[in-house]
């Protein structure tokens, strides 16, 4: 759930919902002798806040704390290894060829590259684009060369919560992230990659959550 700061207004029309829904945009405006214009974007941020639901021809509903408190619990309590995909790897030293044939063989948008089982780096459908549209020979050019490397990589772990996850998505403006475990050897800090979380994991639990 969204948290804002509410406005009279906004209250004002909670207020009116909770005591007569279902109510039109209509009859809400009248009772606040205001336009139906004049309410729609407090209407959109309510429910966007997910304090009221709207059902078409029939009008506003109040949707009571429980019912939002169910689904933040439901969100919260997901974790990343309830839902990971396997992850698609490869090693630094292949070429870009073969990174793009296996891109479309394992029907991915990203490949995590290791070395030595370790986490080292990421390439997605863009990289090998830019490759592809430079004069490069890609037979040769291994992926190590044009891959996002670490310490730059955006991780999360098993016992992460998925909003979380999805969260480290939408904030670094990417389709996915490595699951990993940490691993110490002689005090150096390495990932041993374990899946993969994507945009479509997350979406498959809104749809299941729906269903
Ligand atoms: P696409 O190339 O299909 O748009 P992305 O948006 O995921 O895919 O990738 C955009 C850029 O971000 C690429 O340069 C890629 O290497 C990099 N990238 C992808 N995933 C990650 C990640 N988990 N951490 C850091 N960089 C990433």
């Amino acid at each position: 759930m969204i948290k804002i700061e509410l406005k009279n207004r906004q209250r004002e029309i909670l207020e009116i919902v909770k005591k007569n829904e279902p109510i039109t945009s209509e009859n809400i405006a009248n009772l606040l002798e205001l336009s139906r214009s004049a309410i729609r974007s407090d209407l959109s941020i309510l429910i966007m806040a997910g304090l009221l639901e709207a059902k078409p021809k029939v009008g506003y509903f109040y949707v009571e704390e429980n019912e939002r408190q169910r689904l933040q619990d439901y969100f919260k309590n997901v974790k990343v290894k309830d839902i990971l995909s396997m992850p698609v790897v490869i090693n630094e030293k292949a070429s870009v060829y073969d990174g793009i044939v296996t891109m479309f063989l394992e029907d991915v948008g990203t490949i995590f590259v290791t070395s030595d089982d370790h986490l080292i780096g990421v390439v997605s459908r863009k990289d090998f684009l830019k490759t592809c549209i430079g004069s490069n020979d890609i037979h040769k050019m291994p992926v190590g060369i044009i891959m996002t490397r670490m310490p730059n990589i955006v991780v999360t772990f098993p016992d992460e919560p998925i909003v979380e996850a999805a969260r480290k998505i939408i904030e670094h403006q990417i389709d996915s992230l490595p699951v990993v475990e940490k691993k110490i050897i002689e005090d150096v800090e390495y990932y041993k990659v374990k899946g993969r979380i994507s945009k479509t994991n997350i979406t498959r639990q809104f749809v299941e959550l729906c269903v």
